[in-house]
């Protein structure tokens, strides 16, 4: 992949031609700039585009962008930037919902990165379908026993799996940030991350049925 397109190139502001720090909202005049023709969720966020990511900023940058595209905030505009408005609004609604759930963001990750897609991987990590079909032997039992305190302690068993699952992608995506991985290596890490989401998927179904 080509690394200069993950950066967020500075722009002008096309309203006060001022050098712009983020995408889409000016930080001198507050008005919105015309969305990239190509832009991705990080992009326009105006985040890096790594799994790790800066929870206040996103949560920042998701408030000023969703304020100022507000259709109050625009009530008296021309019908071109009431238009603009709207498709930021969704834009930036859809990009924060994905990239504030670290599940979501993971699996929209892979996707930018290319290769395999979640949808055709199938397999889990060695040794998760033996251990996830055990805990469901015991949550059946436990269910028809009414036994609420073993029920309790399969949940926070859950709990903790998903996120160990998640610490281990979490380290996954910083093994693909060093610059030295080759190829083959690349390609193992990302087969080991889609696993792990696939184990993930597994671990909240079941805690969706306690
Ligand atoms: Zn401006």
């Amino acid at each position: 992949m080509d690394k200069a397109k993950q950066q967020v190139v500075p722009a002008k502001c096309v309203h006060c031609s001022r050098e712009m720090t983020q995408p889409v909202l000016c930080d001198s005049c507050a008005s919105l700039n015309p969305l990239p023709a190509v832009t991705d969720h990080f992009a326009l966020l105006g985040l890096p585009r790594r799994f790790e990511l800066d929870e206040k900023l996103l949560h920042e940058r998701y408030v000023a962008l969703s304020r100022h595209s507000h259709p109050d905030f625009h009530a008296n505009d021309d019908p071109e930037v009431r238009m603009l408005a709207l498709q930021v609004s969704s834009s930036v609604n859809d990009a924060y919902r994905t990239l504030s759930d670290p599940v979501l963001r993971a699996g929209y990750l892979l996707g930018l990165l290319g290769g395999t897609s979640m949808a055709q991987e199938k397999s889990v990590p060695e040794g998760f379908l033996s251990s996830i079909m055990m805990l469901q032997e015991e949550f059946q039992d436990a269910k028809a026993a009414g036994d609420a305190k073993t029920l309790g302690d399969l949940g926070e068993v859950l709990r903790n799996q998903k996120e160990g699952f998640l610490r281990r992608v979490r380290t996954a995506f910083e093994q693909l940030d060093s610059a030295s991985a080759c190829e083959a290596a690349r390609q193992d890490v990302l087969h080991e991350i889609r696993q792990l989401l696939n184990a993930v998927a597994y671990v909240r179904k079941m805690m969706t049925l306690m």
